[in-house]
């Protein structure tokens, strides 16, 4: 029996533990999962594209998002602006599909207000050593960011109980296995006749 409306899915975790490698691979498995682009005034990264990894705004452009009640969640995150678009989330849901989301904690945790049946899954990193690591050899980034995200991680890391699941990201083969696991057992879990 197919359920009626779509599961939401939101995947948190600290900067550098490999989200968006892990969401990339899970979409090259998972065909029935829409991914929802978030918008951004970030820059935007070497390889990186415009409609595909982000909708990169100017801070006018996302303040007027924010003020229109476009956004679905939005949040600061090391000086710069990220946001759900609402009405590309709805309507998935509405037409039976299921969406993934790949946000910060304080999105995350504004889109659980909204959505309680959503499932939240925190992606944890094998060491934060090795954490730490990641975030310094970042070098598209300024000291000063990448000092931010050691802090954002920090504090990302104390929000871990408020998920439903913890997947540790050892390898990312695996991490993404769990999380199809994940996606069926909440299918499971809302079969009913
Ligand atoms: P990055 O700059 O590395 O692409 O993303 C920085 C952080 O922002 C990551 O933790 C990423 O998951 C998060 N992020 C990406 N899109 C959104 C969004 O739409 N809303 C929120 N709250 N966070 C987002």
């Amino acid at each position: 029996m197919m359920d009626e409306n779509g599961i939401l899915f939101v995947l948190s975790g600290p900067s550098g533990v490999g989200k968006g490698t892990v969401r990339k691979k899970l979409f090259e498995r998972a065909d029935d999962l829409a991914y929802s682009i978030s918008m951004t005034t970030r820059e935007r990264r070497a390889g990186e594209q415009d409609g595909v990894d982000y909708f990169y705004k100017t801070h006018e452009q996302f303040e007027k998002l924010i003020a229109d009640n476009e956004l679905l969640e939005h949040a600061r995150f090391v000086n710069n602006y990220y946001g759900t678009p609402r009405k590309y989330v709805e309507d998935t849901l509405a037409a039976g599909k299921d969406i993934f989301l790949e946000i910060e904690v304080q999105g995350a945790m504004q889109v659980k207000e909204n959505f309680p049946k959503g499932v939240f899954i925190f992606l944890f990193p094998p060491s934060l050593e090795e954490l730490k690591d990641r975030i310094m050899s970042r070098a598209t980034e300024s000291p000063d960011a990448v000092l931010k995200r050691l802090k954002e991680a920090r504090s990302e890391i104390e929000m871990m109980d408020a998920y439903d699941y913890v997947v540790v990201n050892d390898d990312v083969e695996r991490a993404v296995t769990k999380i199809q696991s994940i996606i069926q057992s909440e299918h499971c879990r809302r079969e009913r006749i």
